[in-house]
C-alpha cells in the first residue's frame, strides 16, 4: 500500500512495558500493519529515525543519549506522544530526584551489598547521566499524553485509530488510568 503512514516508537529511561502493552494489540497490530509501518523502533532494525508522521517516545529522559534520541525524534516526527508515565511525569525512575547522583552511583557501584571491584563505569562511550529524570515534555514539545503504566493497549488504539480516520483522540473515561 503506498501512503502507510509512518510511526517510530523509542525507549528511553523506561522499561520497555510501554512496549510490551503496545504489542499486546494482538491481532489489530496485523490491521494496523495495512494501514502504518514502523521506522526506528525496538521491533525494527532502523538505527535512525527518519521523517514520520509519528513518534511514540516511552520512558523520561535520565541521560544525554536519551537527549539525543529525544530530539532526534522531535525533529522527525509530526505528531510526538508521550506515552507511559515515565514520559509524562518522569514515573518510578524519578524516585531517584530525591537522591544526589553521587549517592545513587556510589550505592549502585561502591556500597551497594555484593559490589566487588567497585568502581564507577567511566568509559568515554557510556552516556552521562543527568543529575535528575526529567519528563519527556522539559525537553521537546509533546503533541499528546497516553497516560497509564503501562497505557492499556485498547488505549494504544483508540488514540492511533482516531489519528488514522483524521479525529481528534480521545478515550473513554474507563480507559483512562495512571497506574
Ligand atoms: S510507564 Fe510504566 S510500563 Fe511504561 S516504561 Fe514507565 S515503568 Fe515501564
Amino acid at each position: 500500500m503506498a501512503n502507510k503512514i509512518k510511526v517510530a516508537t523509542t525507549s528511553l529511561a523506561g522499561c520497555f512495558g510501554c512496549h510490551m502493552s503496545f504489542l499486546d494489540l494482538d491481532e489489530r497490530l496485523i490491521a494496523l500493519a495495512e494501514v502504518a509501518e514502523f521506522d526506528r523502533s525496538p521491533i525494527t532494525d532502523i538505527e535512525h529515525c527518519g521523517p514520520c508522521d509519528i513518534g511514540l517516545i516511552e520512558g523520561g529522559v535520565c541521560n544525554s543519549e536519551n537527549v539525543h534520541v529525544l530530539r532526534e525524534f522531535r525533529k522527525n516526527c509530526k505528531i510526538l506522544v508521550a506515552v507511559g508515565a515515565c514520559a509524562i511525569n518522569g514515573g518510578l525512575p524519578a524516585m531517584r530526584n530525591h537522591i544526589s547522583l553521587e549517592d545513587c552511583l556510589l550505592e549502585a557501584y561502591r556500597d551497594g551489598i555484593g559490589v566487588e571491584n567497585a568502581q564507577i563505569p567511566n568509559d568515554p562511550e557510556l552516556p552521562l547521566l543527568l543529575d535528575k529524570v526529567h519528563p519527556i515534555h522539559e525537553v521537546v514539545k509533546v503533541d499528546y499524553y497516553l497516560p497509564g503504566c503501562p497505557p492499556s493497549a485498547d488505549v494504544f488504539w483508540a488514540f492511533l485509530t482516531a489519528l488514522l480516520e483524521g479525529r481528534e483522540p480521545s478515550y473513554p473515561y474507563e480507559l483512562v488510568h495512571y497506574d
